[in-house]
Protein backbone atom coordinates (compact mmCIF):
# COMPACT_ATOMS: atom_id res chain seq x y z
CA UNK A 1 0.00 0.00 0.00
CA UNK A 2 1.38 3.24 -1.03
CA UNK A 3 0.65 5.73 1.25
CA UNK A 4 -0.33 9.35 -0.14
CA UNK A 5 -0.92 12.45 1.65
CA UNK A 6 -2.88 15.48 1.45
CA UNK A 7 -0.22 18.43 1.27
CA UNK A 8 -2.64 21.17 1.42
CA UNK A 9 -3.94 22.54 4.37
CA UNK A 10 -7.11 22.89 3.83
CA UNK A 11 -9.87 25.60 6.09
CA UNK A 12 -13.41 25.63 6.02
CA UNK A 13 -15.34 28.43 7.64
CA UNK A 14 -18.63 27.11 9.76
CA UNK A 15 -20.54 30.29 9.10
CA UNK A 16 -23.26 28.58 12.34
CA UNK A 17 -20.77 28.13 14.91
CA UNK A 18 -18.82 30.85 13.94
CA UNK A 19 -15.26 29.02 14.20
CA UNK A 20 -13.03 27.63 11.14
CA UNK A 21 -12.18 23.75 10.89
CA UNK A 22 -8.73 23.16 9.99
CA UNK A 23 -6.80 19.82 9.93
CA UNK A 24 -3.56 19.62 11.75
CA UNK A 25 -0.63 18.37 9.12
CA UNK A 26 2.37 16.31 10.24
CA UNK A 27 4.19 13.72 7.81
CA UNK A 28 5.54 11.39 9.74
CA UNK A 29 8.63 9.03 7.87
CA UNK A 30 5.79 6.25 7.54
CA UNK A 31 2.41 5.69 7.59
CA UNK A 32 0.73 5.87 11.00
CA UNK A 33 -2.73 6.41 13.07
CA UNK A 34 -6.11 5.21 14.45
CA UNK A 35 -7.41 3.73 11.23
CA UNK A 36 -3.97 1.57 11.00
CA UNK A 37 -2.26 1.27 14.04
CA UNK A 38 -3.69 -0.58 17.09
CA UNK A 39 -4.30 2.04 20.71
CA UNK A 40 -2.30 0.96 23.35
CA UNK A 41 -3.23 2.07 26.38
CA UNK A 42 -1.61 1.61 29.70
CA UNK A 43 -0.23 2.35 33.40
CA UNK A 44 3.30 0.76 33.90
CA UNK A 45 3.58 0.52 37.34
CA UNK A 46 6.52 -1.30 38.29
CA UNK A 47 7.09 -2.94 34.96
CA UNK A 48 10.70 -2.83 33.96
CA UNK A 49 9.72 -2.99 30.23
CA UNK A 50 7.42 -0.33 30.66
CA UNK A 51 10.27 1.73 32.34
CA UNK A 52 12.62 1.01 29.69
CA UNK A 53 10.35 1.86 26.74
CA UNK A 54 9.20 5.30 28.59
CA UNK A 55 12.63 6.01 29.24
CA UNK A 56 13.60 6.16 25.97
CA UNK A 57 10.61 9.02 24.80
CA UNK A 58 11.41 12.42 23.95
CA UNK A 59 8.99 15.04 25.23
CA UNK A 60 7.52 16.93 21.94
CA UNK A 61 5.02 19.46 21.15
CA UNK A 62 1.83 17.96 20.76
CA UNK A 63 1.30 17.15 16.76
CA UNK A 64 -2.06 15.77 14.60
CA UNK A 65 -0.40 12.65 15.48
CA UNK A 66 -1.38 13.13 19.50
CA UNK A 67 -4.48 14.89 18.46
CA UNK A 68 -5.48 11.48 17.01
CA UNK A 69 -5.04 9.67 20.20
CA UNK A 70 -6.66 11.88 23.02
CA UNK A 71 -9.71 13.00 20.83
CA UNK A 72 -10.98 16.09 19.90
CA UNK A 73 -12.74 16.80 23.17
CA UNK A 74 -9.05 16.13 25.00
CA UNK A 75 -7.14 18.07 22.02
CA UNK A 76 -6.84 21.29 24.14
CA UNK A 77 -5.76 20.23 26.90
CA UNK A 78 -2.51 18.81 25.09
CA UNK A 79 -0.86 22.65 25.52
CA UNK A 80 -1.79 22.99 28.71
CA UNK A 81 1.25 22.41 31.12
CA UNK A 82 0.94 20.69 34.31
CA UNK A 83 0.90 21.77 37.80
CA UNK A 84 4.14 21.34 38.28
CA UNK A 85 5.40 23.39 35.04
CA UNK A 86 2.34 25.73 36.33
CA UNK A 87 -0.12 25.84 39.20
CA UNK A 88 -2.65 28.17 37.34
CA UNK A 89 -2.23 25.99 34.08
CA UNK A 90 -5.93 25.44 32.67
CA UNK A 91 -5.35 21.97 33.64
CA UNK A 92 -4.46 22.09 36.94
CA UNK A 93 -6.93 21.38 40.02
CA UNK A 94 -6.50 24.17 43.28
CA UNK A 95 -3.11 24.76 42.07
CA UNK A 96 -2.42 21.53 43.81
CA UNK A 97 -4.21 18.94 41.75
CA UNK A 98 -3.67 17.96 37.50
CA UNK A 99 -5.31 16.62 35.16
CA UNK A 100 -3.19 17.29 32.53
CA UNK A 101 -2.20 15.88 29.26
CA UNK A 102 1.62 16.08 27.88
CA UNK A 103 3.29 14.44 24.61
CA UNK A 104 6.44 12.61 23.51
CA UNK A 105 7.64 10.96 20.52
CA UNK A 106 9.29 7.17 20.13
CA UNK A 107 13.00 8.23 18.66
CA UNK A 108 12.87 4.58 17.26
CA UNK A 109 9.58 4.55 15.59
CA UNK A 110 8.34 8.15 15.32
CA UNK A 111 5.11 7.03 17.05
CA UNK A 112 3.41 9.35 19.30
CA UNK A 113 2.92 8.82 22.50
CA UNK A 114 0.21 10.78 25.34
CA UNK A 115 0.82 10.96 29.20
CA UNK A 116 -2.44 11.54 30.86
CA UNK A 117 -1.82 13.12 34.79
CA UNK A 118 -3.88 12.34 37.02
CA UNK A 119 -3.09 14.01 40.19
CA UNK A 120 -5.67 14.38 43.24
CA UNK A 121 -5.49 17.65 45.43
CA UNK A 122 -2.97 17.18 47.92
CA UNK A 123 -1.32 14.06 45.99
CA UNK A 124 -3.29 11.48 47.71
CA UNK A 125 -4.08 9.55 43.89
CA UNK A 126 -0.94 9.91 41.50
CA UNK A 127 -0.58 8.41 38.19
CA UNK A 128 0.14 8.72 34.53
CA UNK A 129 -1.25 6.80 31.98
CA UNK A 130 0.38 6.29 29.10
CA UNK A 131 -1.38 6.22 25.23
CA UNK A 132 0.61 5.45 21.93
CA UNK A 133 0.00 3.28 18.68
CA UNK A 134 1.37 0.06 18.44
CA UNK A 135 3.55 -0.09 15.24
CA UNK A 136 2.49 -2.40 12.31
CA UNK A 137 6.32 -4.06 11.64
CA UNK A 138 9.67 -4.10 13.28
CA UNK A 139 12.41 -1.61 11.75
CA UNK A 140 13.19 -2.61 8.45
CA UNK A 141 16.27 -5.45 8.75
CA UNK A 142 15.59 -6.36 12.84
CA UNK A 143 14.58 -9.65 13.88
CA UNK A 144 12.54 -10.74 16.90
CA UNK A 145 15.32 -11.73 19.81
CA UNK A 146 12.33 -12.34 22.48
CA UNK A 147 8.34 -11.79 23.13
CA UNK A 148 7.31 -10.66 26.21
CA UNK A 149 4.18 -11.43 28.05
CA UNK A 150 4.22 -8.38 30.76
CA UNK A 151 0.89 -9.44 32.64
CA UNK A 152 1.10 -5.90 34.93
CA UNK A 153 0.41 -3.42 32.68
CA UNK A 154 -1.08 -5.99 29.84
CA UNK A 155 1.11 -5.37 27.49
CA UNK A 156 2.86 -7.44 24.69
CA UNK A 157 6.54 -6.53 23.66
CA UNK A 158 8.73 -7.57 20.98
CA UNK A 159 12.54 -7.34 22.01
CA UNK A 160 14.76 -6.77 18.38
CA UNK A 161 18.07 -7.68 17.23
CA UNK A 162 18.91 -4.26 17.84
CA UNK A 163 18.43 -4.60 21.32
CA UNK A 164 15.66 -2.15 21.40
CA UNK A 165 11.85 -2.84 22.74
CA UNK A 166 9.16 -2.49 20.92
CA UNK A 167 5.17 -2.85 21.25
CA UNK A 168 4.47 -5.81 19.60
CA UNK A 169 3.11 -5.08 16.32
CA UNK A 170 -0.82 -5.00 16.03
CA UNK A 171 -3.44 -3.76 13.91
CA UNK A 172 -6.72 -1.67 14.89
CA UNK A 173 -9.35 -4.40 15.32
CA UNK A 174 -6.71 -6.82 16.31
CA UNK A 175 -5.73 -7.48 20.12
CA UNK A 176 -3.22 -10.03 21.97
CA UNK A 177 -4.14 -11.97 25.36
CA UNK A 178 -2.70 -14.94 27.12
CA UNK A 179 -4.78 -17.38 29.84
CA UNK A 180 -7.85 -18.21 28.48
CA UNK A 181 -9.87 -19.17 25.42
CA UNK A 182 -10.70 -16.38 23.14
CA UNK A 183 -10.00 -13.96 20.19
CA UNK A 184 -7.01 -12.60 21.82
CA UNK A 185 -5.22 -16.04 22.46
CA UNK A 186 -5.72 -16.70 18.88
CA UNK A 187 -4.37 -13.86 17.86
CA UNK A 188 -1.49 -14.28 19.34
CA UNK A 189 -0.80 -17.65 18.44
CA UNK A 190 -1.26 -16.83 14.99
CA UNK A 191 1.73 -14.17 15.29
CA UNK A 192 4.14 -16.63 17.49
CA UNK A 193 3.58 -19.53 14.01
CA UNK A 194 4.34 -16.51 12.27
CA UNK A 195 7.25 -15.48 14.07
CA UNK A 196 8.42 -18.93 13.82
CA UNK A 197 7.73 -19.85 10.34
CA UNK A 198 9.73 -16.87 9.16
CA UNK A 199 12.72 -17.53 11.93
CA UNK A 200 12.03 -14.09 13.17
CA UNK A 201 12.10 -11.69 10.58
CA UNK A 202 8.37 -11.60 10.31
CA UNK A 203 6.80 -9.74 12.95
CA UNK A 204 4.20 -7.67 10.75
CA UNK A 205 0.90 -6.71 11.65
CA UNK A 206 -1.87 -8.73 10.81
CA UNK A 207 -5.86 -8.10 10.34
CA UNK A 208 -8.12 -9.99 12.81
CA UNK A 209 -8.51 -13.92 12.41
CA UNK A 210 -7.13 -13.88 8.74
CA UNK A 211 -5.46 -17.41 9.41
CA UNK A 212 -6.10 -20.85 12.19
CA UNK A 213 -3.22 -20.68 14.14
CA UNK A 214 -1.51 -24.27 15.30
CA UNK A 215 -3.35 -26.39 18.26
CA UNK A 216 -0.55 -26.88 19.95
CA UNK A 217 0.60 -23.05 20.43
CA UNK A 218 -2.93 -21.87 20.79
CA UNK A 219 -3.35 -24.06 23.67
CA UNK A 220 -0.56 -23.14 25.36
CA UNK A 221 -1.20 -19.29 25.11
CA UNK A 222 -4.90 -20.41 25.98
CA UNK A 223 -3.45 -21.95 29.16
CA UNK A 224 -2.44 -20.60 32.67
CA UNK A 225 1.14 -20.97 31.78
CA UNK A 226 1.14 -18.25 29.71
CA UNK A 227 -0.28 -15.97 32.08
CA UNK A 228 2.20 -14.59 33.78
CA UNK A 229 5.19 -12.06 32.98
CA UNK A 230 7.74 -13.94 30.59
CA UNK A 231 9.97 -13.35 27.53
CA UNK A 232 10.01 -16.18 25.43
CA UNK A 233 13.43 -15.93 22.54
CA UNK A 234 13.20 -17.26 19.84
CA UNK A 235 14.77 -20.42 20.46
CA UNK A 236 11.70 -21.34 23.12
CA UNK A 237 8.73 -20.26 20.71
CA UNK A 238 10.76 -22.68 18.40
CA UNK A 239 10.57 -25.56 20.52
CA UNK A 240 6.31 -24.19 21.62
CA UNK A 241 5.72 -24.84 17.65
CA UNK A 242 7.34 -28.05 18.10
CA UNK A 243 6.64 -29.80 21.76
CA UNK A 244 3.21 -27.26 23.27
CA UNK A 245 5.47 -26.24 25.90
CA UNK A 246 8.15 -23.12 26.43
CA UNK A 247 10.56 -25.78 27.97
ZN1 LIG B 1 0.13 17.39 35.28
Amino acid sequence: MTYAPDRELHLTHDAERGYWHFVLYIEPPGACGSALNATQQFDPGPSPYAAEWLNRLQRCDPDALHVTLVGSNEAQALWHPCVYEDPDSPSAVAQDGCVCWQTFRDPVTWLPVTAHHYRTVTGNIENWQYRTYAPLSLPDGERLEALIIDREPHMFWIRSSSGRLHVMPEQTGAGYSCGYHGGGPVQLASMIDKIVASDGYDVAAEPSSRTRPSERVLAWVSSEAADRTQELTLNQLKILTRTGMVG
